[in-house]
């Protein structure tokens, strides 16, 4: 079937190389997880999981039991952490499908031990990540209320701390300040860990600031005073995208910046070319009223597939390699683009609304400042009705 013209392209050799750059920059024995959560960051988890998985990824990380059973479809081998955690009645389908979940409510840990012990699981046998909450006040186990989530960790239960797991919640500020405090808090909780007699594998910090950052030696380090080893957890470098940061970009991040490829390409076409003349009123309200005669493309793409209601009157997209304002108000389908200045554009060509044309470049970044956001949103907003294609 035909479709209406509005897409994503995903180039999955480019997903595939960030993957290995990631890899690249990552301490010797440190393990990179693959962030494939809301859909890989909307760029579609059917196209990207298994393209990390090709580049050697050997976790990828989901944000819940859904997403997780989707992602082992995908992926039959590869490790799967539902970072989110599970919810009641999920512990059965986590375990059947060798799924691993993050936890840190009791109730999380009396909801996959009573599936492990349904289903006779050997004492040790199911892995979990232990989140502590070493300063976010999200997620985790209080460094205090941990000696009691501990307790229960005996030689007899199903469940096993494989990992340790915390969010740094501040690694884009350039002085690490915040960092280090979470890593002091996070030394004291590993104490209180080693104090229970119990050994777990693996520490998980960073995502991709700290990754770009060039903090993955230090982390391993860290892990490896306390007999662990280090695991990342990028998502957006994955899908090439750096995160900003404040108040300065350190020269790491600056490099790392360049050598990451943008996977995901974001297009229509124009439905067709109407001239009006000035004083003629465009979209809703008149928000914009032509200043001369003019000349308007009519795109089949509003904010019902993502396209911020704000970008109206203040973004331009690229046809024929060229910028052309967005006039008027977004509609829920619908945009209208100002190619007075442009030659030639008529029904059927492409626009670009994220990604590059000849030699212009829209970015999600661009997106998310004109729109007053952040490229994580941008992405994961893009609709759940504009096709993903592989390309
Ligand atoms: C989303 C997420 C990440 C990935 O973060 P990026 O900044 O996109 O690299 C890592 N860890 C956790 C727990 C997350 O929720």
């Amino acid at each position: 079937m035909t479709m209406r013209p509005c897409w994503v392209e995903i180039a999955t050799q480019s997903l595939e190389d960030n993957y290995r750059f990631l890899l690249s920059i990552a301490a010797g024995d440190a393990e990179v997880l693959a962030t494939v959560k809301a859909d890989a960051y909307g760029h579609s988890l059917s196209l990207c999981a298994p393209a990390a998985v090709r580049a050697g990824a050997r976790w990828l990380g989901v944000t819940s039991v859904e997403e997780a059973v989707e992602a082992r479809a995908l992926c039959p081998q590869a490790r799967i952490l539902i970072m989110s955690g599970c919810f009641p009645g999920e512990g059965a389908a986590a375990l059947q499908r060798r799924l691993t979940a993050v936890a840190w409510e009791p109730w999380q840990l009396d909801e996959l031990e009573a599936a492990a012990r349904s289903v006779g699981a050997q004492p040790g046998s199911v892995p979990i990540h232990l989140e502590i909450d070493t300063g976010m006040s999200r997620q985790g186990v209080s460094p205090d209320g941990l000696p009691a989530a501990l307790a229960r960790f005996t030689a007899e239960n199903p469940l096993r701390i494989e990992g340790v797991l915390t969010h740094l919640y501040a690694a884009d500020e350039t002085d690490g300040r915040a960092t280090q405090e979470q890593l002091a808090c996070l030394d004291e909780a590993l104490i209180r860990i080693a104090a229970a007699g119990l050994q777990p594998e693996w520490l998980s910090a960073g995502a991709s600031a700290t990754l770009l950052n060039g903090e993955a030696a230090a982390l391993a380090n860290f892990a490896r005073r306390w007999a662990m080893k280090a695991m990342l957890r990028p998502g957006l470098s994955l899908y090439g995208v750096a995160p900003k940061f404040e108040p300065n970009e350190p020269s790491a991040v600056a490099a790392a910046r360049q050598r990451l490829k943008p996977v995901l390409t974001w297009k229509t076409r124009v439905v067709g070319v109407r001239a009006v003349p000035a004083g003629a009123v465009v979209g809703y309200n008149g928000a914009f009223v032509a200043t001369e005669p003019m000349r308007l493309a009519l795109l089949p793409v509003g904010y019902a597939d993502g396209l911020d209601r704000r970008l109206g009157n203040r973004f331009s997209l690229l046809v024929r390699g060229q910028r052309a304002p967005l006039v008027g108000r977004i509609s829920m389908d619908l945009a209208v683009l100002d190619v007075t200045e442009i030659d030639g554009v008529r029904a059927g060509d492409e626009v670009v609304i994220l990604g590059s044309q000849g030699a212009e470049t829209i970015s999600a970044s661009d997106h998310a400042d004109a729109a007053g956001t952040i490229p994580w949103e941008v992405f994961t907003r893009i609709g759940a009705r504009v096709r993903r294609v592989a390309v």
